[in-house]
């Protein structure tokens, strides 16, 4: 195969011809698949059922304290569920809050917070002329909704094989006050896959922030949710905190959502003692308390952090295979092109892709209308302007390998067929 890039016009024409032969043989199949999102199968969903037996009207309700968890109280989680959480984000049991069904919902809340009461006693953002927020893109489309929801201007800051461009990160917390917060997904980043080296966690722990309300979100929404046996290990933000002296910097969340049941799991914050009692104020008169039933649930079925990650071993197994047919046929089909590149993550929920400039929304729609649907191109941006119109995010988790295998067939026939049409129209 010969790259496209080096096809003259009339080389180009024919394989538009082949292409396009091809796309309308696959519109023909009529297919549907819904890979827009990154959501686990249902054969990972079963992996949990047994929870729902843990549980019975004949069981005593009760923490290992012997706190009723039927009833009112404990807003900041049950003892046992803070520990196996602590245990996994690396912070102690004073440093952690279990939540809620949704992790999202924490940093929406978190935001929010901020917004109206402001962060230790600072001026509310809500009262603040300008409030901005560092991006490291592509990112993760919800984490920008959020700043959009609430007027946050989205600054984007190139996010590298080992984190965020840090030297921008380090210029621009440092001089502008306005800038508030990043969002940073440390582990298999949503949607590239990349791990932040131990370098650039220093680096977030040692900012030095003009605003005294600047916290970093670090979303540690993948960091059990390994593809390979020897998985990459992310510093411990907290640690690195405290040792530089920064210990209120970092607001750190994570959930069960892709461990056991998404939108009925438990979620968490975590941060300094300072921090969690700032934030504890404003989760009062929200609520009295989370669903304790639930932590119970997850603590009798996980047990500890060791019961969780051998849990996500099993996780492992079934969604390696489909990474692999992912990266499999990107590789057959699309390297010899030369028109594209992709992460090949060592875990989490998706590859990231990179079309010829321009490509990205041409492929999107060339898919949907035959019958596979993607997140849409410009998503894992600010504003969803991607400004090169190149990054597509890959969600392979949900479909079987045999129909991620035809989807992929489609996509590669869409990324050729916009890529030979963009060329010709050079
Ligand atoms: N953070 C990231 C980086 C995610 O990819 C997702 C799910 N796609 C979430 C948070 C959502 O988590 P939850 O279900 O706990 O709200």
């Amino acid at each position: 195969m010969k790259a496209l890039t080096a096809c003259t016009k009339a080389e180009l024409a024919a394989c538009k011809q082949e292409y396009e032969a091809e796309y309308q043989d696959f519109k023909a199949q009529n297919l549907k698949l819904d890979m827009s999102r990154g959501k686990p199968a249902p054969e990972q969903l079963d992996l949990s059922m047994p929870m729902m037996d843990v549980l019975t009207s004949k069981d005593l309700l009760q923490t290992e304290n012997g706190f009723d968890c039927r009833n009112y109280g404990l807003i900041d989680g049950i003892p046992e569920a803070k520990r196996m959480f602590a245990d996994i984000l690396g912070v102690s049991d004073k440093e952690i809050i279990i939540c809620g069904n949704s992790s999202l919902n924490v940093m929406f809340d978190t935001v929010a917070a901020a917004y109206t009461h402001g962060i230790l006693g600072n001026t509310p953002w809500c009262q603040q002329k300008d409030v901005k927020f560092l991006c490291p893109v592509p990112g993760y489309d919800r984490h920008f909704s959020i700043c959009e929801w609430f007027g946050i201007e989205m600054i984007n800051v190139p996010l590298k094989e080992d984190g965020p461009d840090m030297d921008l990160v380090e210029k621009l917390v440092s001089a502008d006050s306005s800038i508030k917060g990043i969002w940073c997904v440390p582990q298999y980043a949503n949607p590239t896959g990349c791990c932040y080296s131990d370098q650039v966690v220093r680096r977030f722990a040692n900012l030095k922030p003009k605003a005294p309300d600047f916290r970093i979100f670090w979303d540690n929404a993948y960091c059990i949710h390994h593809l390979v046996e020897n998985p990459p290990q992310v510093l411990n933000l907290m640690d690195a905190c405290k040792e530089a002296g920064n210990p209120n910097l970092p607001y750190i969340f994570a959930s069960t959502s892709k461990v056991s049941f998404p939108g009925s799991g438990i979620s968490m914050i975590a941060g300094s003692e300072e921090n969690m009692s700032d934030l504890k104020k404003t989760m009062s008169i929200r609520t009295i308390g989370y669903d304790k039933i639930n932590q119970l649930r997850h603590v009798r079925f996980f047990h500890d952090a060791a019961g969780l990650r051998a849990h996500m071993e099993k996780h492992r197994l079934i969604i390696r295979p489909k990474f692999e047919a992912v990266i499999n046929k990107l590789n057959a089909d699309i390297r010899p092109l030369g028109i594209a590149d992709w992460t090949e993550p060592k875990g989490g929920y998706f590859i990231s892709f990179n079309s010829m400039p321009g490509c990205a929304k041409r492929i999107v729609q060339l898919c949907k209308e035959a019958g596979v649907t993607l997140t849409g191109a410009g998503a894992t941006y600010p504003y969803g302007k991607d400004p090169e119109d190149r990054n597509i995010r890959i969600a392979p988790t949900y479909p079987s390998v045999a129909e991620l295998t035809k989807a992929m067939e489609l996509f590669c026939i869409c990324v050729k067929l916009a890529s030979v049409e963009k060329l010709l129209a050079e």
